[in-house]
């Protein structure tokens, strides 16, 4: 088959022929029929986010049909189901998994297309615990942006900033995930929802999705603004999906009493930020957050499935594997303000 490989020791990343992987015990072999294109695996390639693994298959944000069951896979997973893949696995060997605990808690979460091979490629290994099946009428090329692009906004905002109804949000960043997070911020009942990014279109499309103001955060003025809009208090979340530490000493800056600031931006940087007394008096929190789980996605599958959330035009392109290079360029050099660009291996 054919997969796009990264060697770290060279850093060299191509389009090779590999053999079709085996599916192992509880394990399924996916026929990838759609894979997103994350600025994760763009840093990946480029060599900020060291791999674990020294040669690997990117891409961690796919969506196939199941094309051969391992050994002692649960009956409803059968040859020709439509599926989703979450790309978190538990390791099977931490304090927390030897006691049974699941990839939510694992210690030391293998994160597909990192630790072990992606869906950059025609086919993928997976657990079956890492399924969620897709209805007939979700394309889908939208059910694989879910895995990553949704899943982790969402988690993010639902669970890690424990995001009510009432509360005030800054999302920091409006790309693939900072897009959706303005989607699911409203669907969670945010008010207001403040959305930053220095460009105007992205800023546009974030209006147009639910944010109540837009500011351009390189303009000085914006964090009064923010105060402003939150009638003095400042913010009860800040989430930022830029992975700076210009951006998250702004996103804690804006935060009121007992506010959170959430890290989703990934980056090896030292995390610097200037006020820590601040954080102190006013008992705010930090909080680091990694992607989402099984059951983050079964529920987005859910939403999207009785139309609460529609990511239709979530998708900015497409393109067969062939042409990979083209869309991590078009990511990296944010050309056309991309939401998600997404990979059709079997085209
Ligand atoms: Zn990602
Ligand atoms: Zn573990």
């Amino acid at each position: 088959m054919m997969a796009a490989r990264y060697h770290a020791d060279t850093r060299t990343f191509a389009l090779e022929q590999v053999a079709i992987p085996e599916p192992g015990r509880g394990e399924v072999l996916v026929r990838v029929e759609a894979c997103g294109i994350c600025m994760s695996d763009v840093h990946l390639i480029e060599g900020l986010l060291p791999p674990p693994i020294p040669d690997v298959t990117p891409g961690h944000e796919a969506a196939g049909i199941i094309a051969a069951v391992g050994a002692a896979v649960p009956d409803r997973w059968k040859e020709g189901g439509r599926v989703a893949l979450t790309p978190g696995r538990a390791c099977g060997r931490c304090a927390n998994c030897v006691r049974g605990r699941g990839a939510d808690v694992c210690l030391d979460v293998q994160v597909m297309g990192a630790y072990y091979d992606g869906a950059w490629a025609q086919y993928v290994v997976v657990g079956y615990e890492q399924l969620v099946a897709v209805p007939d009428h979700i394309p889908l090329e939208q059910a694989a942006i879910l895995a990553d692009a949704v899943t982790t906004p969402y988690a993010a905002l639902v669970d890690t900033a424990a995001l009510r109804t009432g509360q005030s949000i800054g999302i920091w960043g409006l790309g693939g995930l900072g897009t959706h997070a303005v989607q699911i911020a409203r669907l969670a009942g945010a008010a207001p929802i403040i959305a930053l990014d220095p460009s105007e279109p992205a800023r546009d499309r974030a209006l147009r999705l639910g944010a109540d103001v837009a500011l351009d955060p390189s303009d000085p003025g914006h964090l009064d603004e923010i105060r402003r809009l939150t009638k003095g208090s400042g913010l009860d979340a800040a989430v930022e999906f830029v992975g700076f530490n210009a951006v998250r000493a702004q996103a804690a800056a804006a935060l009121g009493q007992a506010g959170k600031a959430v890290l989703v931006g990934l980056t090896p940087e030292p995390i610097n930020l200037p006020d820590p007394l601040t954080i102190q008096l006013r008992m705010q929190e930090i909080r680091g957050h990694l992607g989402g789980g099984l059951r983050h996605l079964e529920q987005l599958v859910s939403l999207v499935e009785l139309e609460r959330l529609d990511v239709s035009a979530s998708v900015t392109a497409t393109m067969p594997l062939t042409e990979i290079d083209k869309g991590i360029a078009q990511l990296n050099g944010r050309v056309g303000n991309p939401v998600r660009l997404v990979v059709l291996p079997q085209a």
